[in-house]
């Protein structure tokens, strides 16, 4: 049948012997299934021949076949398993073959049968075997007694009835059955395989199996040869003792055996048990030795403390960072004691948080107390610590060295509260603490102070002359002596360029002020030798006292401050105190700021044009535009006054609004004019707050926007002090409005601080020579060669001059013989009211002079 024709069948329902098949042999291929049909269907066979044997034979003998097979067959149900091998002994042997000697091959094959039967169905689940098993021990028992009862048949016709030759012929017969059943049985896994069973392969493991058939077959033979001369009646007697003693025996290996699988379990289990426990260990071992480790090499320092604080144990870390040496012992030391005593108190409090589960872990910055004094900060983090053996637990501290953060952030801080120059407290940090005394003053009233403004009265000349390395030289061995004559609590600043407060806090502060003014004029007027160079210089100090009732430091300074120009203006190297008069002054001032508030709002304001002149053509080439206020009642009030009062309170920016948009609008009018009068430039001031509001450029647009004029016609004028103290600051906003093509001119050149020293990278274009030098203009005077010197250094850098305040023809021609390019001063014109101006324009345009003058012949003063 071919595959095609199977399928067929199959799809079609199967027959049932092929059901069968499948069933019974899923896994045989072809030739092991054919294998086992012939071994089932020839051990059908001999078994139905056999019983139709027996059943022929007399009543007694079937009797005894049926006992002889019973027991063969109960022999199987209690095998008797070898201890420590997977194989039973085959004790139904004996009956087995004392039903051969007794009733020849039949009766012996169906107790072979039968007991192959029981052993079968015992140990296996599958039908193919449960039906292969009892059919080729059919076919062997059958084939091998078959050829004994031939062989003794034939030994018997030769008249030998020799008991021994018997015996070997049943052992012989023994041994070929239990080969020949072993031989059937294994080739079904090989013909499985597809290959024939080796010989070795076959008996190799069960030799010794063979050898107790043997024996069985020899008990079986002593048997009948004893049933033979005394009768069935020994049978009878003996089998009983055979199976009692098999069983003693099957229930002994039984008992064997199960001791053995409980001995094994135990082993096992003991053995396993060792095994994890040995596991375990190692596991905590490797965990405790990785911490261990971890902890002896780990780069942070740590610490494992008690809750006390007593140390159990430090790292090599640790101690490197407390500068402790590696012998040094320091077990049941404290940890506290490694902890400034400041800080120690801090960390006890953690430790005791921790110990009552209030927190997990803490982490806090201490300073540390190292062995060698070295300063030392430390974050210490603290958490539990519970060690596998330990019988308390602990707390591991981690401890990192975190001095160089700290010093870092000391060191911003000294700088942002700190003067670089003479390491004083700086004007922020003075500020700070003229607050807090205040403050202390408001809660207690007996805590009054005193405050002195100190400020050189020559530092600017002692600066321009010998250079500014010897100025700050100068101002480090100022800040020097004047502490030499604190007291430790009291406290000086440096304000910035040569000022300096002090702060004097004490019960009788008002006599203890003057006492200590008196002795720093005096002793500030010591001369200073500096660089080689002896400077003599005096200070005027003011002074205020916290009994005049100030709110806030500002206030406070600004009295001091006033105070102190008094004492300037008193004939200087003198102090003056903030008293009465000044207070008068002062609350002056603060009516004054209501008014100029008014004024802006109201229109007072006007403006005044001073011309810049060309020296050297003696043509007008612009005007500075000056604020001007005429108060109502006072009068005309000083630009100086009122534009310091309109910078404190803030009024600073609409000003500036006013004059920007004012200026720029009557130099639109007076360009269109004339041609002539199309190039004329504007000036503006403007102040340090204006740079420092964002807005000023937009705002300087917004004023060159609505009157229409060029960018380049407008020029604005900066201070340098306001340069020189907010220039960080101050730089985009000045690169901003170069770029918008705006001209920039420092003002009052010359009385900075720092004068020179960044100009070459400054955005501007000209310099304003302050007019005091101009004033003192001298051949051969020291401000000769300042203003000398500025010229050069302007022409170097490519920065036009102008001279300010000249007043004389003599100035106006030194000047111009320095080559200083332009000036403007009450000698050519004071500044102006725009109507004036005005005027003269309309003169100039019809005389056709057209603002130019000859240097030489005519006066080059146009309106006076
Ligand atoms: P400044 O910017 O140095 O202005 C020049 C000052 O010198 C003006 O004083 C001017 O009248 C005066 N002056 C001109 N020629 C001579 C002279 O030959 N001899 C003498 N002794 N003085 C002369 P003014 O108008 O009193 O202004 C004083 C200061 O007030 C100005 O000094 C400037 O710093 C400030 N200021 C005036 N107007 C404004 C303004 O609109 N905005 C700002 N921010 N400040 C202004
Ligand atoms: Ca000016
Ligand atoms: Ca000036």
């Amino acid at each position: 049948m071919n595959a095609t024709a199977e399928a067929v069948i199959d799809a079609e329902g199967r027959p049932w012997w092929l059901r069968a098949h499948r069933a019974l042999l899923p896994d045989y291929n072809r030739k092991a299934a054919s294998y086992w049909w012939a071994m089932a269907l020839l051990g059908t066979a001999i078994l139905a021949h056999t019983l139709r044997t027996l059943l022929a034979l007399p009543g007694s003998s079937q009797l005894q076949v049926g006992a002889g097979v019973a027991i063969a067959m109960l022999a199987g149900v209690f095998p008797v398993r070898i201890p420590r091998s997977k194989n039973s002994f085959a004790a139904g042997e004996v009956f087995i073959f004392l039903l051969l000697l007794m009733h020849g091959p039949e009766a012996a094959t169906l107790a072979a049968v039968g007991e192959a039967l029981i052993g079968s169905w015992r140990t296996s689940r599958r039908w193919s075997s449960r039906i292969a098993s009892p059919a080729m021990a059919s076919v062997a028992m059958f084939g091998t007694a078959s050829l004994l009862d031939a062989v003794i048949g034939a030994t018997r016709a030769h008249g030998l009835h020799n008991p021994g030759l018997l015996l070997v012929a049943t052992m012989l017969g023994a041994v070929l059955y239990f080969l020949l059943n072993t031989a059937l049985i294994t080739t079904v896994p090989h013909l499985k395989r597809n290959q024939w069973p080796t010989l070795r392969e076959m008996f190799g493991n069960f030799g010794w199996i063979g050898i107790t058939y043997a024996g069985s077959a020899s008990v079986a033979c002593l048997l009948f040869l004893t049933f033979q001369q005394s009768g069935i009646g020994v049978l009878m007697a003996g089998a009983p003792i055979i199976a009692m003693l098999l069983t003693t025996l099957h229930y002994f290996f039984r008992q064997q055996e199960a001791d053995e699988a409980v001995r094994k379990s135990r082993l096992d289990a003991a053995e396993r048990e060792a095994e994890l426990a040995s596991h375990h260990m190692r596991e905590l071992e490797v965990s405790e030795r990785r911490f261990h480790s971890a902890f002896t090499h780990a780069s942070i320092g740590m610490a494992l403390v008690s809750f006390d604080a007593r140390v159990l144990q430090v790292n090599a870390a640790l101690r490197m960072l407390l500068g402790i040496d590696a012998d040094q012992a320091i077990a049941q030391l404290l940890f506290t004691d490694f902890v400034d005593p400041h800080d120690a108190a801090t960390l006890n409090d953690h430790l005791m948080q921790l110990n009552a589960q209030q927190v997990q872990s803490f982490t806090v910055d201490l300073r540390m107390r190292h062995c060698r004094g070295v300063e030392t900060w430390a974050a210490v983090h603290g958490s539990f610590f519970a060690e596998v053996e330990a019988a308390a637990p602990s707390v591991i501290l981690q401890v990192q060295d975190i001095t160089a953060r700290r010093q870092a952030q000391a060191g911003l801080h000294h700088i942002a509260f700190h003067d670089s120059l003479t390491g004083l407290p700086n004007r922020r940090r003075f500020q700070a603490d003229l607050g807090h005394a205040l403050e202390r003053v408001k809660a207690d009233p007996r805590r009054q102070f005193g405050l002195m403004f100190l400020d050189f009265d020559r530092f600017k000349l002692i600066n321009d002359s010998l250079g500014h390395a010897v100025g700050d030289e100068f101002l480090v061995a100022v800040a020097r002596r004047i502490q030499l004559h604190l007291r430790p609590h009291d406290i000086v600043a440096r304000l910035g360029g040569d000022e300096f407060a002090i702060l004097a806090e004490d019960l009788d502060s008002e006599r203890y002020a003057v006492t200590l003014a008196d002795r720093l004029l005096d002793v500030l007027r010591q001369p200073f030798q500096i660089a080689g160079t002896e400077i003599n210089t005096s200070a005027s100090i003011g002074i205020t006292f916290s009994g005049m009732g100030y709110a806030t430091p500002a206030e406070m300074l600004r009295d001091a401050d006033i105070a102190m120009y008094k004492a300037k203006s008193g004939g200087k190297a003198r102090y003056a105190l903030f008293d009465a008069v000044l207070h008068t002054e002062v609350s002056h001032r603060l009516r004054l700021e209501g008014d100029l508030r008014r004024a802006l709002a109201d229109g007072q304001l006007a403006v005044a044009y001073q011309p810049l002149m060309d020296l050297g053509t003696g043509r007008v080439t612009g005007f500075e535009a000056l604020a001007r206020w005429n108060h109502p009642e006072l009068g005309p009030i000083s630009p100086m006054t009122f534009i310091a009062i309109a910078e404190d309170a803030g009024l600073i920016v609409a000003l500036t609004d006013f004059m920007l948009r004012s200026a720029c609008r009557q130099l639109k009018e007076w360009q269109l004019r004339d041609d002539s009068f199309s190039e004329l430039n504007m000036h503006v001031n403007v102040s340090g707050n204006d740079v420092a509001h964002p807005g000023l450029v937009a705002r300087v647009n917004a004023a060159l926007v609505a009157a229409r004029l060029q960018p380049q016609h407008l020029t604005l004028e900066l201070t340098e002090n306001i340069l020189m103290e907010r220039l960080e600051a101050a730089l985009p906003t000045l690169t901003e409005l170069r770029r918008l093509g705006v001209g920039l001119s420092v003002d009052d050149f010359g009385t900075g601080y720092s004068s020179l020293r960044h100009l070459s990278t400054l955005p501007v274009d000209s310099l304003k020579i302050d007019r005091a030098f101009v004033a003192d203009l001298q051949r051969g005077s020291s401000e000769a060669a300042v203003v000398r010197a500025i010229i050069l250094l302007g022409n170097s850098l490519g920065k036009s001059i102008i001279a300010e305040g000249i007043e004389t023809e003599a100035q106006l021609e030194q000047l111009r013989r320095m080559g200083c390019a332009m000036g403007q001063g009450f000698h050519m014109s004071r500044p102006l009211a725009a109507e004036l101006i005005d005027t003269m324009l309309t003169s100039l345009v019809a005389s056709g002079h057209h603002l130019a003058g000859n240097p030489r012949t005519e006066r080059p003063v146009l309106f006076h």
